[in-house]
């Protein structure tokens, strides 16, 4: 096969992007070397994250595709448009609760306000004296390493698949393990973590994070359960944290989140970040002290510096593009990545400003 792209790495974001690219009417040759990563360690939360305009703008855009696809993906994937609710503790985030439903509002996000009793009514598992929430109808959850699959599966016969480690990208080809190369005018990087043992220069850290998850037990929460002071605590702290995180499975296991650690690689699961994260979960939830965990694990996300992905042509390497860096939101973004990396490749144009994705933005520093 002339391959036109060869994508590395198939992950959600590679697979949505080797996808989105056969849509276009490309030759993908995906490359992946089965080391794993993000894909099968995370929470597969599909939510609208709204940190600053561009992640929002990024996440909105790949919530609306998800929910294009939902009609013809495979039932393994298990999606369950759940929605999300964040939970105020008290008064001071029941006002972040009211900004953040102006922010999306203003960009036609369904989402409403609960009291506290709408809330009790809603999760009678959530613990009493809770201030209310906002609750997001169109998020949702899917299990990532299976719609990857079908992704993969849905491209056709426009996407090839082959097991093989990237060892060095020159221009126009890439260099395997066992010595051979791989000829294609376009080289789409999208291998997460590992980003950096091929580009050095990126500025990608990994953030470690555990989950938990228990047996089954359908109908204890009904929605993904995020507390609002997850905005503060987890996502903008440099030191080991915790967060309130929780997602009813389809399958009635409940998998609880999360923590974030920032330069280790050590996959080991941490009891006391463990013991930390079920302490914080109790405090909304106080009957998980009463279920069975049936197992741990951890993962790495991709970090940049702004927590923003990089998506777009690598600064200086020719032929080379980037869609890699999404941190704790590649699963909900991986179709919004693809859309716009295809549309980039094929000279389209771009749906939305891919401007504050750019790799550019560190130039600076990378080059430094
Ligand atoms: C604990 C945790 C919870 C999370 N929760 C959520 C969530 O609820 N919602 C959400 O949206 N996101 C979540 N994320 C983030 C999300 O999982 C990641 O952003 C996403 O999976 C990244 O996908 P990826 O395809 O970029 O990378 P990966 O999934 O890491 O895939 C990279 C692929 O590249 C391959 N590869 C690596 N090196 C090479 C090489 N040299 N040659 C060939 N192939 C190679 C690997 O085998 C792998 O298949 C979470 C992450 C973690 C760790």
């Amino acid at each position: 096969m002339q391959a036109d792209v060869i994508v590395i790495g198939a992950g959600i974001v590679g697979a949505a992007c080797a996808h989105a690219l056969a849509q276009a009417g490309q030759q993908v040759l995906v490359l992946d070397a089965g080391v794993g990563g993000a894909t099968g360690a995370g929470m597969g939360h599909l939510v609208v994250m709204d940190d600053n305009p561009a992640e929002l703008a990024l996440s909105r855009h790949s919530l609306a595709l998800w929910r294009s696809l939902v009609p013809r993906m495979a039932d393994d994937c298990a999606f369950s448009p759940c929605g999300t609710l964040w939970v105020a503790a008290d008064d001071a985030e029941m006002v972040a609760a009211e900004e953040k439903q102006q922010r999306l509002g203003q960009h036609g996000i369904d989402c409403r306000l609960l009291s506290a009793n709408q809330l009790a009514t809603a999760e009678p598992a959530l613990r009493p004296g809770l201030a209310g929430a906002l609750e997001v109808t169109g998020d949702g959850i899917v299990y990532a390493p299976n719609a990857a699959r079908w992704l993969l599966g849905d491209g056709g016969s426009n996407i090839h698949i082959e097991a093989a480690e990237v060892v060095a990208i020159e221009a126009g080809h890439v260099r395997l393990a066992d010595g051979t190369q791989r000829r294609a005018p376009q080289i789409l990087l999208a291998n997460g973590i590992h980003a950096t043992a091929l580009c050095p220069e990126l500025p990608i850290r990994p953030k470690k994070g555990h989950l938990l998850i228990t047996d089954r037990y359908p109908g204890t929460v009904h929605h993904q359960l995020v507390e609002l002071g997850y905005i503060t605590s987890a996502h903008h702290a440099e030191g080991p944290s915790v967060a309130f995180n929780l997602q009813p499975r389809p399958t009635g296991q409940l998998l609880i989140g999360s923590s974030r650690q920032f330069d280790t690689t050590d996959m080991a699961v941490e009891a006391p970040m463990v013991a930390q994260m079920l302490q914080r979960a109790l405090r909304y939830i106080p009957a998980l002290g009463d279920l069975n965990a049936i197992r741990s694990w951890t993962g790495l996300r991709a970090a940049t510096p702004d927590s923003l992905p990089l998506l777009g042509r690598h600064p200086w390497r020719e032929g080379l593009w980037l869609a890699v860096g999404h941190e704790g939101l590649g699963v909900t973004t991986a179709t919004g990545t693809a859309q716009l990396l295809a549309e980039l490749m094929t000279g389209a144009a771009p749906a939305f400003d891919p401007t504050p994705y750019a790799a550019e933005r560190f130039t600076a520093t990378a080059t430094a």
